[in-house]
């Protein structure tokens, strides 16, 4: 791959890393290589497997290219793409536990990681703590001697907690315990895990990186440390993402800083918007001054997406699918990172176990798309008014 130098600044990079038209008879674009066979030229590379890549669950130039992209963008070494993103996280866990490892997961954990954790890990012999996700330089009380690793996710799925990456991993290296980070919603461009502290970070590709709703895709990207031996681990699990959605996946890389930009201002213009609002009972949003650790935002964090919550009035059930049911721009669905808005009903008291979650209405996850803020806040707006005349 040519010119993946870091003498470019980012908006740059993102247009030119990971393809090469040269050997493509000039197309921009790589092309989807479709294959499973490669053939190797003589008995002699055959054996030693010289060649850019030998299988096709191994990847292509396609797979490679994106991979360097996310790799460099991030700040690892190694990427390695995964068919989901819960396929990064079942993946990584897999490729760093054995029977008899305890593990540090935050309470604040996107749900899967936890099923997975109190399920299959579980199964395996791994014992999974649950931690506050504020715990910060504190997580040292908790290491123990056959602690693997600490599982972090900032901000939170649901609750947007910002997790201190530095002071935990700080406090995770000092026992020599492995730092991994679920960096979804920063997305490589607003949060760089690898100078915070991470060895190794994953993606659900799915949500910003894809940025249009339309593929599956998850990617793992590890610190030079730790690249050769997990990498090694990975491909023995034998998972590889699909062609057309790494080709999907590298084409969302081109345009995700000009989109994440306007999530940004859109996301922001709506959360102020409804923190304003008397019948919103709070606003959690790392960018917002009211977030309990906005500070920690502004120390580590390059910008904000799209996504946050809102914490509802304690109203009865029909009044919020009075709300919900007849939107005209929000859709309900749980993917996000596309280019259309989301709104979906939660209530995380179920499922953290660490820290109490005290809040005893309905909570709303909010993505803001690329639509026009003023005509979104009067979709809500009008929902507003619907919860209000049925509650
Ligand atoms: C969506 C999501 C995942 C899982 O990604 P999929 O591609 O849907 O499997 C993992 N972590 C976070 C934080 C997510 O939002």
């Amino acid at each position: 791959m040519p010119d993946a130098s870091n003498k470019h600044r980012t908006a740059t990079r993102l247009a030119h890393t990971g393809r090469n038209p040269n050997v493509h008879d000039g197309f921009v674009n790589t092309p989807v290589y479709r294959g499973s066979t490669i053939i190797h030229p003589d008995m002699e590379t055959l054996e030693s497997g010289n060649m850019p890549v030998t299988y096709g669950r191994r990847g292509s130039p396609l797979v490679q290219g994106l991979e360097a992209s996310i790799a460099e963008l991030e700040g690892g070494a190694r990427t390695v793409m995964m068919p989901s993103g819960l396929a990064a996280i079942s993946n990584i866990l897999l490729a760093c536990v054995e029977t008899g490892d305890h593990i540090l997961v935050t309470d604040s954990a996107y749900k899967p990681t936890r099923i997975l954790c109190d399920g299959l890990l579980k199964r395996l012999g791994v014992e999974t703590e649950y931690y506050d996700p504020l715990v910060g330089e504190n997580i040292a009380s908790l290491i123990r001697d056959n602690t693997r690793l600490v599982f972090a996710e900032s901000p939170g799925s649901q609750t947007f907690e910002i997790q201190d990456l530095p002071a935990i991993s700080a406090a995770a290296h000092a026992r020599d315990v492995l730092v991994i980070v679920d960096n979804t919603w920063a997305s490589p461009l607003y949060f760089k895990p690898f100078d915070h502290g991470a060895d190794i970070s994953i993606q659900a590709a799915t949500k910003y990186i894809v940025g249009h709703s339309d593929a599956m895709l998850g990617s793992v990207t590890i610190n030079a440390a730790h690249a050769d031996r997990i990498t090694a681990e990975l491909h023995k699990l034998g998972n590889c993402a699909g062609t057309e959605e790494v080709y999907l996946g590298q084409r969302g890389m081109r345009t995700i800083d000009v989109r994440l930009e306007r999530h940004w201002k859109n996301g922001l213009e709506v959360a102020s918007w409804l923190e304003k609002r008397d019948d919103v009972v709070r606003v959690l949003h790392p960018a917002l001054p009211s977030h309990p650790q906005h500070d920690l935002w502004k120390r580590d964090f390059l910008g904000a997406s799209g996504l946050f919550s809102v914490l509802l009035p304690e109203v009865p059930k029909p009044a919020i699918a009075a709300m919900l049911d007849h939107m005209s721009l929000f859709g309900m669905g749980y993917s996000w990172g596309g280019f259309e808005s989301l709104a979906v009903p939660f209530n995380p008291s179920s499922y953290r176990t660490a820290t109490p979650w005290t809040h005893p209405g309905v909570c709303l996850r909010l993505h803001i798309g690329l639509e026009d803020p003023v005509d979104l806040i009067a979709d809500l707006d009008a929902g507003f008014e619907r919860m209000k005349a049925a509650a």
